[in-house]
């Protein structure tokens, strides 16, 4: 990466952990979900985004089959019979899921037992920490994600073209299980575009797009051998998508 686009992948960084504090739509940052005691399935927060949860999925089931055929037109998979089959059986699998369950033990995570593929278990203080539609759709996009690769990884050559190009860009080990969590974001990052795209409202862009990457916004910033660390996840996430650091940065009235 160019020094210049490296200073503006900074910029938007800023400009997404400054709408983590401004918005009061924002979602919780991991640390500070992390931090916080189990809460009961029946809490009114969890309801709420129980709820919402289950709303979304419909949505952002459709946002993620586009934003997987975009990403296999943009790296070149596309012309691969062998990949087109792969990719439509990932599809069948997305449409497969149907419901979100609530889970207090889960706390902050959210998971898909390959075992049982139609249900994506949630935790309870994730489900309260993700306060807005967007913030949410990027989380059910994540999920969905490792759905649609299955238990046998059937979308490695996309995942692991994706790891080797955020590499590049950042200087930053990005194999293995670090890619398809990055790939995972990245469709999450790509569902919410979308979505924003599609259901123009009042709030600024900014703010909105904000939304699907700030849950990262840490104070603690750790990583492990199969995530990046938080900040680390938002740097890969831009440097994959530059479009997204300019719409992050051009529109930001409400600053
Ligand atoms: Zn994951």
């Amino acid at each position: 990466m160019s020094a210049e686009a490296r200073a503006l992948v900074e910029e938007a960084i800023g400009v997404v952990c400054t709408q983590a504090k401004l918005d009061p739509q924002s979602s919780v940052a991991i640390d500070e979900m992390q931090a916080r005691p189990s809460l009961p399935i029946n809490s009114p927060e969890a309801r709420t985004g129980g709820v919402r949860a289950q709303r979304l999925l419909p949505v952002a089931k459709n946002l993620v089959i586009t934003s997987l055929r975009q990403l296999a037109g943009d790296y070149n998979f596309q012309k691969s019979p062998k990949f087109r089959a792969r990719i439509n059986q990932a599809i069948a699998r997305i449409n497969s899921v149907k419901r979100v369950r609530p889970d207090m033990e889960s706390r902050d995570n959210a998971s898909v037992f390959l075992s049982r593929p139609h249900v994506i278990t949630f935790g309870t203080i994730f489900l309260a920490g993700l306060r807005s539609d967007e913030g949410m759709i990027s989380v059910l996009a994540h999920e969905l994600m490792h759905i649609a690769d299955g238990d046998n990884d059937s979308l490695r050559p996309l995942v692991a073209a994706i790891g080797n190009r955020a590499s590049d860009l950042t200087g930053l080990d990005i194999h293995g299980q670090r890619a398809e969590e990055v790939t995972c974001d990245l469709v999450g990052a790509l569902a919410v575009r979308k979505y924003v795209g599609d259901t123009p409202g009042y709030e600024s862009i900014t703010r909105r797009l904000a939304r699907s990457v700030e849950h990262n916004c840490v104070d603690l910033d750790e990583g492990d051998e199969d995530h990046l660390s938080p900040r680390n996840t938002i740097r890969a996430l831009l440097a994959l998508h530059p479009v997204l650091v300019r719409e992050l940065i051009n529109d930001r009235s409400d600053q």
